[in-house]
């Protein structure tokens, strides 16, 4: 899945006129130092963009299948296509150009922005690897990987994790910017950044 992700983002780059470098993906259990501090199991799955690695905690997988039935493959690999979202924003210096807001009192609006157009770039992802949705439910996956965020990921406020906790916006903004980006297929038409907050 992870090699699919490269395909994508390796042809959406050259497109820039970029070339796209992978990020790693650590599998851990229950704790593990990253560059982002100590990754703990209950965080849920994270990018650390000061190591360029995504880390998860596969029990993370077995909460998603037991408290919200989510069908197993496509709600898997959106989890996963949306951190590789963030690694695709931390490499075109979106996410440090949000990171510079914190301690803004409309910080919470950009974070909210980066994490809708995270879930537009699993989007694009999802656009040329249709194979992964299979079972037709789109919504109700993003909906629990949404939940079991919010249950799980306590605000780790302080740090450079880009945090998923009360930042990412609501289930249905999430959903309408995972289709948006499934709908277009490009990059360049998930600008998050330039939509009136209230129209997001
Ligand atoms: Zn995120």
């Amino acid at each position: 899945m992870l090699a699919d992700t490269e395909d994508v983002w390796s042809i959406e780059f050259e497109r820039l006129g970029r070339r796209y470098a992978p990020p790693a993906l650590v599998v851990y259990r229950d704790r593990y130092p990253t560059g982002c501090g100590t990754g703990d199991a209950r965080m849920g799955p994270f990018y650390c963009p000061a190591d360029r690695k995504i880390y998860i905690d596969l029990s993370f997988y077995t909460e998603l299948e037991k408290q919200f039935e989510a069908p197993g493959d496509f709600a898997q690999a959106y989890v996963i296509a949306h951190e590789v979202g963030h690694h695709v924003q931390n490499l075109l210096g979106i996410s440090e150009k949000v990171s510079a807001m914190r301690g803004r009192p409309d910080y919470n609006e950009y974070s909210v922005r980066l994490e809708l157009q995270a879930d537009f770039l699993a989007g694009v992802w999802a656009n040329h690897n249709s194979r992964y949705l299979d079972r037709g439910d789109i919504d109700e996956a993003v909906r629990a990987a949404n939940q079991i965020g919010d249950d799980t990921i306590q605000a780790r406020t302080q740090g450079r994790v880009v945090t998923h906790a009360f930042t990412h916006g609501t289930a249905e903004q999430r959903m309408r910017w995972f289709r948006n980006g499934l709908e277009s297929g490009r990059f360049e038409d998930g600008n998050t950044f330039d939509i009136p907050y209230e129209r997001l």
